[in-house]
């Protein structure tokens, strides 16, 4: 007998149907003996329309009232499913994240798991019940106001409970089999990888694969949980992320992989400081500015200046969201720093390699390159770690840069296409 953290996605509990089938799953968990903590996310679609319907009452709904709005979400499907569980003979108990003791940051929107108390859930889990816990909320610790952890941020809330309750494995249940070598919507022929190592998959969620929320994976690499992503939908295992590399058949011993897979991320756009003086200090007013806007940047390149005009130009890469809140910042500053002009470009995309084993094989970044030259696509901007080549593309390029990468590296799958269960991607 075990415990078991089990976290449903949206898509898995979008409809009545859904939710009666989620809770027969869990239903027979709790039968087989595992004392059972469910994590739900909002049914379908839910929370966009949620941020659709603020939108469409203000242009700047406040931070902490949106929060309030978007846990709304995970209240319908966490009674719903306890409801549906209480229906098949099981007992359940569902519990808000203040319930469940998430206790969390007061950062709105992307708040951070500071702690979790999860005395009442131990004291339901006692009583024989299984805890649905309503994901990606909880608490601040001294205001007691809701806050949200971000998009996607019922697996960080599935992790910080496993971690919390010393779970043997974190399940989470999604509408593909596992983490796949790309997106299996993009390319069917994607190959579902049975092991990642913490490393990888951090790589992989930063650089836009959306299976895994990049701070679940954090949170899960800190406290050692061994996250389980599978489908809700099949009884198929799927990828274990772990301490572990997967090893491959290499030639006549077992190697680690060199590509664990594609990875790409269309949320970002790029800035253009046209005309920056080629003095030293430039470069940090411009990055100063940028990071008191609070802004993240990812990818920054600066052109080489031309000798006659001692002038040159940076661009940056940031999340698309947050350009308007930079562009501003800098255009304050631009006679101080003394810039030419600004460009924003929010149509392109990015495509990243990712594989542990590139640590010690030559030539991954010719190889990818030789594959976008051979499908006509253009290079706008480079990046590299240890572990990851990342390029940018124009938008309406990615997908094909993502497919002839694929194919490059011999991830296509020979078993047939991926399966896409359900969800719309959105
Ligand atoms: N419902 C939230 C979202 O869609 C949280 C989650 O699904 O993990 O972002
Ligand atoms: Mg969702």
């Amino acid at each position: 007998m075990g415990l078991i953290v089990q976290k449903y996605g949206g898509s898995s509990v979008a409809d009545a149907e859904s939710i009666k089938r989620v809770a027969k799953r869990i239903t027979e968990a709790r039968r087989a003996g595992d004392d059972v903590v469910v994590v739900v996310s909002a049914m379908g679609d839910t929370t966009d329309e949620l941020i659709d319907l603020a939108n469409d009452i203000t242009p700047l709904p406040p931070s902490r009232e949106m929060d309030i709005l978007l846990t709304a979400g995970e209240r319908i499907s966490m009674s719903l499913l306890a409801m549906a569980i209480a229906n098949l003979g099981v007992e359940a108990q569902s519990f808000t994240g203040q319930q469940a003791g998430v206790i969390t940051d007061d950062s709105h929107g992307r708040a951070r798991i500071i702690d979790v108390k999860a005395s009442r859930i131990r004291q339901a889990l006692d009583a024989g019940n299984v805890a649905i816990v309503a994901g990606f909320q909880g608490v601040t610790e001294h205001t007691n106001d809701v806050t949200t952890l971000g998009r996607g941020g019922s697996d960080t809330t599935a992790v910080a409970l496993a971690a919390a309750l010393d779970a043997d494995v974190c399940e989470i249940y999604t509408d593909v089999d596992g983490v796949f070598t790309a997106d299996p919507r993009i390319v069917p022929s994607a190959r579902k990888l049975d092991r990642v190592t913490y490393e990888e998959m951090l790589d992989l969620a930063a650089s836009g694969a959306k299976v895994l929320m990049l701070r679940c994976v954090e949170y899960a690499r800190r406290n050692e949980v061994t996250i389980h992503v599978r489908s809700s939908f099949s009884g198929r295992e799927g990828t274990l992320v772990t301490d572990e590399p997967a090893v491959a058949e290499g030639e006549g011993h077992m190697e680690q992989p060199i590509i664990s897979g594609v990875a790409h991320d269309r949320s970002e756009a790029k800035v253009t400081v046209v005309g920056v003086p080629d003095v030293p200090g430039t470069a940090a007013q411009i990055f100063e500015t940028v990071a008191a806007a609070e802004v993240n940047i990812d990818m920054i390149v600066q052109n080489v200046s031309v000798a006659q005009t001692g002038l040159t130009d940076i661009s940056f890469t940031l999340p698309a969201v947050d350009g308007p809140r930079a562009t501003a910042a800098l255009k304050a500053v631009q006679e101080q720093v003394g810039f030419e002009s600004l460009q924003f470009d929010d149509t392109i995309g990015k495509l990243s390699l990712v594989g542990a084993g590139m640590k010690s094989h030559p030539g991954v970044s010719a190889r990818l390159f030789a594959a976008l030259r051979d499908a006509g696509i253009n290079i706008e901007m480079i990046s590299t770690s240890e572990i990851r080549v990342s390029v940018v593309t124009r938008a309406d390029q990615l997908d094909d840069a993502v497919r002839a990468v694929h194919t490059a590296f011999g991830l296509d799958s020979s078993e047939g296409e991926a399966v896409v269960y359900g969800g719309t991607g959105r």
